[in-house]
């Protein structure tokens, strides 16, 4: 087991396979990088690892994972060891080739990353007219199964604030959950929407527990399930139970971490558990100063 100061018992462990991504969205922050140092079988190494010592939860993301040619084999690679879940994080645009793929491969569900619904607005946020084809995803990941697709959606005050009843109304015509996220400054200072801003303009829902490792608080509204993320207005860190590796191969203890440890060289030392023993101590009470990108962190 896996220990965390606080008491905070470590049980998902996320994945960013890639610094690599289509997309330049706006909260994202600008660093690029390349694919991970890691190849499926050390993915494989690190999961049988982690499934060890007790965090039995997965996620792949990125950068945008879909770019990797080899992310079947990843996914196998953590299925066979039979985790609690697995799950990966899109921005969907490749999805509608990979679901079947990916599911046959043992995936179990997606998050898909979604800032609008209005063509214009997705191309003023993400820099790339791809509406369609992420729409496409959801449809792919539904129809797969990958259940439950959850969209997320980054508000930006003065961009997609103005999407959040589409979004609430997309939710209940599709059947997906979705997850409104308080921006955290990666890249952008400015455009917070607090969560309680959002409640206060869909009116009172009903609350829901729904059973999962993450920070959100869900509720029901009109048949729609939405879910609200404030790493901003109401940190969840005392909560936090997960630990990341960067599309750089460093697991790191946070998401605002700069100490981390070579997973690559753990890896050739057949240190993997040291590693993660250490990094735990490490874990901070309440993250630091933003900062880096999204793309090499995961999300
Ligand atoms: N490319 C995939 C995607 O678009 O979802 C996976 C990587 S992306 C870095 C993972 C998630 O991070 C996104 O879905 C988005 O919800 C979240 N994210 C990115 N920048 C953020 C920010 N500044 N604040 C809060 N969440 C952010």
């Amino acid at each position: 087991m896996l220990e965390a100061p606080g008491g905070r018992r470590i049980r998902y462990l996320r994945l960013s396979v890639t610094g690599r991504c289509q997309l330049a969205c706006v909260y994202c922050g600008e660093a690029e990088g390349g694919d991970s140092p890691l190849s499926p079988s050390d993915f494989g190494r690190l999961a049988e690892v982690a499934l060890s010592l007790g965090i039995y939860n997965f996620r792949i993301t990125g950068g945008e994972p879909l770019l990797r040619e080899d992310l079947p084999e990843i996914v196998g690679r953590i299925s066979k060891l039979g985790p609690g879940d697995l799950s990966l994080t899109t921005n969907g645009i490749e999805l509608s080739d990979s679901a079947r793929d990916l599911r046959r491969a043992g995936l179990r569900r997606v998050n898909i990353g979604l800032p609008a619904l209005d063509r214009e607005l997705y191309l003023r946020m993400t820099g790339v007219d791809a509406l369609d084809r992420a729409l496409e995803g959801v449809d792919a990941a539904l129809r797969e199964g990958l259940l439950p697709v959850k969209v997320n959606v980054v508000l930006v005050r003065g961009m997609n604030d103005s999407q959040v009843e589409d979004f609430v109304r997309f939710s209940r015509e599709k059947g997906v959950v979705v997850r409104f996220i308080e921006v955290m400054p990666f890249g952008i200072e400015d455009g917070l929407v607090p969560a309680d801003e959002v409640l206060k303009r869909l009116g009172p829902g009903e609350d829901v527990e729904v059973v999962g490792s993450g920070p959100a608080e869900y509720f029901r509204r009109d048949g729609a399930l939405v879910g609200l993320i404030t790493p901003i207005t109401r940190p969840f860190c005392e909560r936090c139970d997960r630990l990341r590796v960067t599309a750089e191969g460093k697991l790191v203890p946070c998401i605002t971490s700069d100490f981390g440890e070579d997973m690559v060289r753990a890896i050739g030392e057949g240190k993997i558990e040291e590693a993660f023993r250490r990094v735990v101590k490490y874990k901070p009470l309440r993250y630091g100063t933003f900062h880096g990108s999204m793309r090499l962190i995961g999300g």
